[in-house]
């Protein structure tokens, strides 16, 4: 079907997920179908946009959203909070990290409190957390 995506960007995507998995100490959903899903979007995105956009979130304009890193996988949130929105990312549980968001975050507010089962693994932009709440708490909502 025309509006799959390619084998080859399902198999790309796959690969960083496992390695990204790795690298974050967490896991992928238990549920197989979720991890599917997330990994096609992922894919489908590469295809189209020559990124892998998060599959999970509306975007007025998808094309002028890869200009900015904010939600390529891994997304800022990830990166900061080591916080999954889309359930690729999660813990044993299958639940996603929220014990780094700020109070007031929507994944906060959606999970509770989540700790990380591995904290010294991930969030290779932490130290920009400060300059991100700033931003969110100045966003007109
Ligand atoms: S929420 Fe972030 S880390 Fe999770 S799939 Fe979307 S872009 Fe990737």
């Amino acid at each position: 079907m025309a509006d799959d995506p390619t084998e080859a960007s399902i198999t790309r995507m796959q690969k960083f997920v496992q390695k990204y998995c790795e690298k974050s100490g967490t896991v992928t959903h238990p549920d197989t179908e979720v991890t599917d899903s997330v990994v096609r979007g992922l894919a489908k995105n590469q295809d189209d946009l020559g990124r892998p956009l998060c599959p999970c979130r509306f975007y007025p304009d998808k094309r002028a959203e890869v200009q900015h890193r904010t939600w390529i996988c891994a997304c800022d949130d990830m990166q900061i909070y080591k916080y999954c929105h889309c359930l690729l990312f999660v813990n044993d549980e299958g639940l996603p990290i929220t014990e780094y968001l700020p109070e007031g975050h929507e994944g906060r507010s959606a999970y509770g409190l989540v700790r990380d089962p591995t904290p010294d693994k991930g969030r290779p932009l932490r130290d920009k957390a400060e300059e991100r709440e700033k931003e969110r708490l100045e966003r007109p909502s």
